[in-house]
């Protein structure tokens, strides 16, 4: 069977952290910009955490230099612990456990991250679900802004967990905006839309998503992440 990658994005995918990532990132911005004003108006949906510091500094008319976007984001990542600690409506969504459960049987299957989010906070938000042992690699906002990039670091990390080379495996994003389906197919990738983050199925399948579900309960998918196929 061809070895295959998975490179599962966590907000709006795995998970909802109910807003705690936003609220710490504007504490972190507000501390060093003494305003959080112009990062309410970026949508956090699909875009990395740098890139998202980079829009509110950028809306705030501030120069978006590496070191003061590394020092926004070094103060976020104990900030989102914080915040995670009084996310009420913090949730799992369905399906996702019992797939995890599934896929990890899988020898030919690596099960990594494909994520916008640093790796601390991606971390953060997995523990808090209980999620973290599924997931022993991956592309992160911290190995780069773009998402097309951090998926190809993260889908060769992947491919040296299995033993070989990108271009010998299947790779598969999981995602849950046009912005996961667009960076997948920058790599060659496949990609499963999902409709737990706000945007439909069938929105994801116009935005060129191989294939697109309400949530990751649905029926066949693990067949389908292990073994390719049609459903
Ligand atoms: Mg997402």
């Amino acid at each position: 069977m061809q070895p295959t990658i998975l490179l599962f994005d966590v907000d709006g995918t795995l998970l909802s952290a109910a807003g705690a990532g936003r609220r710490a990132l504007e504490r972190a911005f507000e501390a060093h910009c003494g305003t959080a004003a112009s990062l309410r108006d970026v949508r956090f949906n699909g875009m990395t955490d740098p890139g998202i510091v980079r829009a509110g500094l950028e809306q705030l008319g501030r120069l978006a230099g590496p070191a003061l976007v590394a020092a926004i984001l070094d103060d976020y990542v104990p900030l989102l612990a914080d915040e995670l600690t009084r996310a009420a409506g913090f949730q799992v969504f369905a399906g996702v456990t019992s797939l995890l459960e599934g896929l990890a049987t899988s020898d030919h299957v690596a099960v990594g991250l494909g994520t916008g989010n640093l790796r601390a906070g991606a971390r953060l938000k997995l523990e808090h679900a209980g999620l973290e042992r599924y997931f022993a690699f991956g592309g992160f906002g911290s190995d780069h802004e773009h998402r097309a990039e951090l998926l190809r670091i993260g889908a060769s990390r992947g491919a040296a967990s299995l033993g070989c080379t990108t271009d010998d495996c299947r790779v598969v994003v999981i995602g849950d905006t046009p912005h996961d389906v667009a960076a997948a197919r920058a790599i060659g990738a496949a990609s499963l839309g999902v409709g737990t983050g706000g945007c439909a199925p069938d929105l994801m399948r116009a935005a060129g998503a191989t294939w697109a579900c309400d949530d990751l309960a649905a029926p066949g998918l693990l067949d389908l992440l292990c073994e390719g196929g049609n459903t």
